[in-house]
């Protein structure tokens, strides 16, 4: 069973500590704030008031046992850097961390950091994608030049097959799901034909799936 750590918790923090122990997780949840502590007493494994840049106080916590650690304490990037660098060079294999901006990033990997995320900024950047293209759904970038997004069908696709409708190779996309009703279906054929209210989870390079969205 995997066990994590996650440090700093505000909306993100505890965010991710209840989803972890909703998964099944083990989770030891640190703050230095009693009130954030007590918030989530009930909830994770194990919630520890304490300063998360004293390495002596993570030794006792005995954080090399974890396997992973998520450090999102937010404003204060000393104590955020500060915390990175003692979870690494106390032996916690893998540190994510988040990060205010691409300088703060570029300081995290220096210290080690294995993953840098930045919740606000992609955040943000996912829901401007869907306010500007009126017909997608939701949008999930893969790398900066691929994404994942969903689509749903026009009034002209439904009845049609994806054979007949040769999206994948028209566009050079790749349809990866299907959601109907809330049910997703993964497995795809050329036979399945689409009902009103499909919604298509499509995966391609950002230009074909412009083209895909400006063309249906
Ligand atoms: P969010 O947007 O996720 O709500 P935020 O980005 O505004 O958070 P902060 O509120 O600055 O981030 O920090 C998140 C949490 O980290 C706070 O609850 C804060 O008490 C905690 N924190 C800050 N410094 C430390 C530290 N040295 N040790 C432990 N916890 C800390």
């Amino acid at each position: 069973m995997k066990q994590y750590i996650v440090i700093g918790l505000g909306n993100f923090g505890a965010s991710v500590a209840k989803t972890l122990v909703d998964k099944g997780y083990n989770v030891l949840a640190i703050d230095k704030n009693k009130e954030k502590v007590q918030e989530l007493a009930n909830t994770v494994t194990h919630a520890v008031e304490a300063d998360a840049t004293d390495e002596e106080v993570l030794k006792t916590l005995g954080v090399r046992n974890f396997d992973l650690a998520v450090v999102s304490i937010g404003n204060n990037i000393h104590a955020n850097v500060l915390t990175t660098l003692l979870l690494k060079e106390l032996g916690v294999s893998y540190v994510i961390v988040k990060a205010q901006d691409n300088l703060h990033g570029n300081l995290l990997s220096k210290v080690g950091a294995d993953r840098i995320i930045y919740p606000e900024r992609d955040m943000g950047v996912r829901i401007a994608h869907n306010l500007i293209s009126s017909n997608v759904m939701d949008y999930l970038e893969f790398s900066p030049n691929y994404s994942i997004i969903e689509l749903p069908v026009t009034a002209s696709m439904v009845g049609k097959n994806l054979a007949e409708l040769k999206i994948g190779s028209q566009y050079n996309v790749n349809l990866v799901a299907i959601k109907r009703k809330g049910e997703i279906n993964i497995s795809v054929r050329n036979d399945i034909s689409f009902s009103s209210g499909d919604i298509m989870v499509v995966f391609g390079s950002n230009n074909d799936l412009k083209e895909l969205q400006n063309s249906i």
